[in-house]
């Protein structure tokens, strides 16, 4: 069943979405993805310059959250054991330490940040999809006002990583260097990529780092090996290929809208099922 905004607020309202909830979401966990928290809403902008959530709408995400599910540390979520959420970021940006991470102790739920190291060793060396995004909304990246390239673009700095890697919430994670679409990269670079991430972020950090998470979550054989060989313990895509590794293709559901008839539709297990285990043979 797809996903679409007219029929979530239809399931939310009947209440559907949350009786569904209750029969098929009693067990198992959602690991959700989400990327930027910006301090403040930039009206001047256009909306693609501007693509994370809000600091006020991830606290309501938070709290929606909150009243329905347990929030999982990683270990808990991948054992299937325990029902619940993981939150996860993607791309390493500033925002992530000094806005979603003082939510995320205020609620008191864990999360696992997958850092681009290309941010952190020159955190105004944006991603290349985060130049043009920002390049919707002005002329020339100079131009951008400093309070504002840090609030919506800048990566973490090294000292933010090693403050998160002590972090009792944050997990530390990889997520490539410069976030190139790995199946189009050859062995060398992929390579690269792969372990250079790694070894920056168990540096700054002083702790292994063990999960790994594929930009754009695209991934195939060749780059799932490549991951197992620089040794990851596993991997986080989005919409899981079932290549027959369970652990290296983790699926992840992403956040996109803040709304509660979203989120309320999102994670009924009527579009997605959650996770019960990674263990077991190929599906
Ligand atoms: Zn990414």
């Amino acid at each position: 069943m797809l996903y679409h905004h007219h029929i979530a607020r239809i399931l939310h309202y009947s209440g559907i979405s949350a009786l569904a909830r209750r029969l098929l979401v009693q067990k198992g966990c959602y690991i959700l993805n989400f990327h930027g928290v910006n301090r403040e809403h930039y009206p001047n902008l256009p909306p693609l310059a501007q693509t994370g959530f809000r600091v006020a709408e991830f606290e309501a995400i938070l709290l929606w959250l909150q009243k329905r599910f347990a929030f999982l540390t990683p270990e808990e979520a991948l054992s299937g054991q325990k029902s619940g959420v993981l939150l996860t970021f993607d791309d390493g940006k500033q925002n992530n330490y000094t806005n979603a991470r003082p939510l995320l102790e205020k609620y008191e739920a864990p999360a696992i940040f997958f850092i681009s190291t290309q941010h952190v060793l020159d955190p105004d060396n944006w991603l290349h999809f985060v130049k043009s995004r920002a390049l919707t909304g002005w002329d020339s990246l100079e131009e951008i006002p400093d309070d504002a390239a840090a609030d919506l673009y800048r990566g973490l700095s090294a000292e933010q990583v090693r403050l998160c890697a002590e972090h009792p919430l944050i997990t530390v994670a990889a997520h490539t260097v410069s976030h190139p679409l790995l199946t189009t990269c050859d062995d060398r670079n992929l390579k690269q990529e792969v372990s250079e991430s790694k070894a920056t972020l168990e540096e700054l950090g002083g702790k292994r780092v063990d999960w790994f998470a594929y930009p754009n979550g695209v991934y195939d054989r060749r780059v799932m090996k490549a991951v197992k060989n620089a040794g990851y313990k596993g991997a986080f895509a989005v919409i899981p290929q079932k290549l027959g590794q369970a652990q290296f293709e983790i699926p992840r559901v992403d956040i996109s809208f803040s709304h509660s008839y979203y989120l309320d539709a999102k994670l009924s297990g009527l579009f997605l099922k959650p996770i019960r285990t990674l263990k077991g043979s190929p599906e």
